[in-house]
């Protein structure tokens, strides 16, 4: 269904109002489906309304945090209901900025809502522990404490999601936010704003500046009044804030790149096999962190896998979304030109879309190469496209050397129909989400997500466990002795 959208110049929001930024510069946003297409303005932010949203939030801390978590719920249920009656909204605007299809971008409002919901419970499972004392008549428990203002910083291919279960996760332990959109996708981030502000959160618990991440990023992570910093987006880029962070004596979690791999054996269904690496490789135009980017075949079926995965290629290719922008379009193409030089053999797609139907946007063909061995640069480094690299393995043992042979780990699968194969998978494979028989994609909002190794540190989000990061321990020793004490403190 389409719906209408005004071009308008959207504000940042700070203190529950719209402001433009005292830079008093705006800048276009852009339909990646149709370069020529403008979609809003939106504020190139300075340092000092950087400062103006930390102060906001900062002043806004207090009042929150003594908010009873099952209320602070409450809102988050109301957040949710505005957004459930502006899907279709919040979807078309996600399409049109962010590429994926209006299915795709359907499905990821639907995940942002599940995760409110799942949050907003969370404020009625605030729980501690009570924990037994060494002496009589004591008694000593722990509650959660928020930390303060959190700085979210978030990347442009999950606009609606990402955000969502970083506010839904600090907002449920009583911190206040200033988030970072990426600046491809601002248009989603303040749609999610404008639900906040109807659900009436008090104003400044919530703000939003857009702008790019090399000025106001870093301000955010070096402003004295944020305590944490909660980061998704480039390996690049996190960890140079990692360092940033670690200047400042903030704690900083990070959900970075991948090279997610399905390894196939050859008692797999490969029909199956080879529908579910396609989806995983070209759905979201591979533009997805846990993208299947990587397929590690037993000899014995790699010929016919390899048939199966390029007639399932070549079927999505039309059907793609465009890569998010012209910088993104252009790596894509140099690491297909770097696999054909390193000798991997294109055996699909490799070229950019310009007939009539793709020739505005930023549109590449799902691409497949063969042949491809774990020195290559395309079996090791994150392409975030539809690209997908086929190697062979020797059995099980050699394909987990291989799947485990990168600086990633973000998820990983595996088809097979042999139980004790499974496990083995299972206990050896180094990744924060595993699949068996289904794609490297997905994740529920009551799941732990996140990576491994360079692909995430600093603990999961999503599920109970994304509290540990926005929360601190606070131990309570209660002693009920009165006046019955007999010992004397020493
Ligand atoms: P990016 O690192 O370029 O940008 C992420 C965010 O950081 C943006 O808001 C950006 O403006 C900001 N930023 C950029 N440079 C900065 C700087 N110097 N200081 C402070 N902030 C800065 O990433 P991207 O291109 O937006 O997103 C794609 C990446 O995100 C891929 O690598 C993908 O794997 C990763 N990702 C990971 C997960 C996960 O959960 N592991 C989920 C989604 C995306």
């Amino acid at each position: 269904m389409s719906v209408k959208l005004e071009l308008k110049t959207w504000g940042n929001f700070i203190g529950g109002k719209w402001v433009p930024s005292t830079s008093g510069k705006i800048k276009p946003n852009i339909n990646p489906a149709n370069a020529e297409e403008i979609l809003g303005y939106f504020q190139e932010s300075s340092f000092e309304d950087v400062k103006n949203a930390v102060e906001s939030a900062e002043k806004a801390f207090y009042d929150w945090k003594r908010l009873p978590a099952p209320n602070r719920g409450k809102l988050l249920v109301k957040v949710m209901q505005i957004l459930e009656k502006r899907k279709e909204e919040v979807s078309e605007a996600l399409t049109r900025e962010e590429g994926k299809s209006f299915q795709e971008s359907l499905g990821e409002v639907n995940k942002a809502l599940n995760t409110l919901e799942f949050f907003a419970g969370e404020g009625r499972r605030f729980y501690g522990e009570t924990i037994p004392s060494e002496l009589p008549k004591n008694f000593i428990y722990t509650r959660r404490e928020p930390l303060g203002v959190v700085a979210l910083i978030t990347p442009w291919n999950f606009p609606v999601s990402i955000p969502i279960w970083k506010m839904a996760a600090s907002l449920i332990c009583g911190n206040t936010v200033v988030l970072k959109p990426s600046s491809l996708t601002p248009w989603t981030a303040v749609l999610l704003m404008e639900a906040f502000r109807e659900a009436d959160f008090p104003a400044g618990v919530v703000n939003c500046i857009t702008g790019s991440g090399s000025v106001i990023g870093d301000a955010l992570v070096k402003a004295p009044e944020v305590k944490a910093v909660s980061f998704t987006g480039s390996t690049e880029t996190g960890r140079k804030l990692q360092a940033l962070a670690g200047q400042h004596g903030k704690p900083i979690q990070l959900e970075m790149g991948g090279k997610n791999a399905v390894i196939v054996l050859n008692d797999a269904d490969l029909d199956l096999a080879a529908s579910a690496a396609a989806l995983g490789a070209f759905g979201s135009t591979g533009q997805r962190c846990t993208a299947t980017s990587r397929v590690i075949v037993e000899e014995s079926a790699l010929e016919q896998f390899t048939q199966k995965i390029v007639e399932k290629a070549k079927l999505m290719s039309d059907s793609l979304g465009p890569c998010v922008d012209e910088n993104q379009l252009k790596k894509v193409l140099q690491y297909i030109e770097v696999g054909k030089n390193e000798g991997g053999k294109l055996v699909c797609g490799g070229h950019r879309l310009k007939d009539s139907k793709h020739l505005k946007g930023f549109y590449v063909e799902s691409t497949v190469f063969s042949h491809v061995t774990s020195d290559m640069r395309i079996a090791k480094e994150e392409v975030f496209g539809p690209v997908l690299s086929v190697l062979s393995a020797k059995n099980l043992s050699d394909a987990l050397k291989l799947a485990n042979g990168v600086e990633y780990g973000l998820s990983a699968s595996i088809f097979t129909q042999d139980a004790e194969k499974v496990f083995e998978f299972i206990d050896e494979i180094e990744v924060g989400m595993v699949h068996i028989n289904s794609a490297t994609i997905g994740g529920e909002a009551q799941v732990p997500f996140g990576g491994m190794k360079n692909s995430g540190m600093g603990g999961r989000e999503m599920g109970k466990q994304a509290l540990d990061f926005f929360t601190e321990w606070k131990a309570v020793y209660v002693d009920y002795t009165g006046s019955s004490r007999k010992t004397n403190f020493y």
